[in-house]
């Protein structure tokens, strides 16, 4: 299988290298030329495997390049300290006796180290990168550079951290990440590890990044020292990939629970910022599994809800900092890659959409695609009030835990059934452990935090709910700070070459 540009016609590359290039060079994101088929019967054969295996046979349909036992070992690394057995494990929460055809599964993506979803890509993506330096016979050391806000350097760190041929550098906002946020961070272990903080905010951050990318004589200064730039963001196909395999899990699970019988078509919902994950629902839809609506929730960032709705994307509007913080998203990347395939491979109506965006913030698809898109999508969003509602309501309902994302999902899950009637089986996202987002769940179950730090918030509510802690999360107030260094802005590019050279 061969991966092509959304932006315009390139030579067609092979998997390793879409990995290892991250972005085509003419700025479009790589796809796969051809969306390629799983049959029911494979489907119904996953039943009988682990979740790695059913990983390793997902990951053989889009890297072609890569060997079997490559992506044994892969999915072995990845996943094989997630602290559940069934690794995405899918709880029924929601089964009205009024409606017993009408149930929830809510598909836990976050037993990863980190507690949030993204550790079910960033777990993988660290492997699939050093296999493909071996293949393109690359002796070059890959240095990740990461600008993160929260999340993502955290995961990434844990992904990267003693993988052979890689070394990864984390830069955060000295007072633009919280608490747990930072904890997580500067404690990380790792010979190949190093995080950073920068005096200023998250653009400061990200802009010095962005910099250094594109600093030739960095580069150049950096080729010396055998050492090549990469990064690791939701845009890479690295990181899509392994997600599209937890939707054909999630589908076999609701079988193995009787939920579902193979073949019986589900709705799936998904709490959405960068538009990666539900993408990656969307490739497994046309790859085959039985799925008839993909439900996208927002917060009151609500670009894609008004997207979805009229055609119209536009990223002019206010931002709001909300609650699911990881849903404050205003240009949903990953988007690019559907309007490719449901324009028919169209590159240059979304060059033509992509350089819109870019100067006046805002474009229309055509009639045929929005009448494609709504065959498939349905968009709703969710204001704070109601997402705090729904981590009260699910909880004295099922005694079932939210975070802040996953609650936002099962109301606009909610809102779609209300509007719609369609009550089949639906698989939904749960993006976070609960206790990431403490104190607005504590605060959404009515509690008290004022004077509580974030473990007597945790211990708050575990003793509330009987929830289980994440251990990560608990070892965190014990773990040795390994990283204490804080720069400015304009001495970036030199920590980037001191740690290069080390
Ligand atoms: C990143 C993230 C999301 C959004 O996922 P996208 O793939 O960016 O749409 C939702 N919830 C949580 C907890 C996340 O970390």
């Amino acid at each position: 299988m061969k991966y092509v540009s959304t932006r315009s016609k390139i030579t067609p590359v092979n998997s390793a290298e879409a990995i290892l290039q991250g972005l085509a060079a003419d700025g479009g994101l790589f796809v796969p030329e051809k969306i390629p088929k799983a049959s029911i019967e494979e489907i119904g054969q996953l039943g009988g495997k682990t979740y790695e295996q059913r990983a390793a046979w997902l990951l053989g349909k889009f890297l072609t390049d890569y060997t079997e036992d490559e992506l044994g070992e892969c999915t072995e690394l990845a996943y094989n300290w997630f602290d559940v057995p069934a690794r995405v494990p899918v709880m029924i929460l929601i089964q009205d006796p009024n409606n017993p055809i009408a149930p929830v599964g809510a598909m836990e993506l976050w037993h990863g180290p980190t507690s949030a979803f993204k550790d079910v890509a960033l777990q993988m993506l660290p492997h699939l990168m050093r296999m493909a330096l071996q293949k393109v016979g690359e002796t070059k050391q890959i240095l990740i550079l990461v600008a993160t806000s929260g999340d993502t350097g955290k995961a990434a760190l844990a992904g990267f951290a003693d993988v052979p041929q890689t070394k990864i550098m984390v830069f955060y906002p000295d007072d633009g990440v919280s608490k747990m946020q930072k904890l997580q961070m500067i404690t990380q272990p790792g010979d190949n590890v190093n995080v950073t903080a920068v005096r200023g905010n998250f653009d400061d951050a990200q802009n010095g990044v962005k910099k250094i990318f594109g600093d030739k004589k960095i580069r150049d200064e950096l080729d010396k020292l055998g050492v090549k730039l990469s990064s690791a963001n939701s845009i890479n196909w690295g990181r899509l990939v392994p997600q599209i395999a937890y939707y054909f899990s999630g589908y076999v699970e609701l079988i193995q629970s009787k939920q579902i019988t193979l073949g019986d078509k589900i709705n799936i919902c998904v709490p959405t910022g960068n538009f990666g994950n539900i993408l990656a629902a969307y490739y497994a839809l046309k790859m085959g599994l039985p799925v008839k609506k993909l439900i996208c929730a927002s917060n009151d960032n609500n670009v894609l809800t008004e997207f979805f709705a009229t055609g119209i994307y536009n990223r002019n509007r206010k931002f709001f900092k909300t609650i699911s913080p990881s849903m404050d998203i205003l240009i949903s990347s990953n988007l690019e890659r559907l309007l490719y395939h449901e324009s028919g491979n169209d590159f240059r109506l979304v060059n033509r959409y992509m350089s819109e965006l870019n100067s006046v913030g805002k474009y229309t698809v055509d009639k045929k695609i929005k009448t494609r898109l709504d065959k498939i999508f349905h968009g709703e969003y969710v204001t704070e009030d109601e997402t705090r509602d729904y981590i009260k309501r699910i909880y004295g309902s099922f005694k079932y835990l939210m975070d802040t994302h996953t609650a936002v999902a099962v109301c606009a899950l909610s809102k779609y059934r209300g509007k719609t009637k369609d009550l089949i089986p639906v698989l939904c996202a749960s993006t976070a452990s609960p206790y990431k987002f403490t104190g607005a769940v504590l605060t959404a179950l009515e509690q008290n935090i004022d004077g509580l730090d974030n473990f007597a918030q945790i211990k708050r509510l575990n003793d509330m709910t009987n929830f289980k802690v994440p251990k990560n999360l608990l070892a965190l107030s014990k773990a040795k700070i390994l990283h204490e260094d804080v720069c400015d802005k304009d001495e970036m590019a030199q920590r980037v070459l001191d740690f290069a050279a080390k």
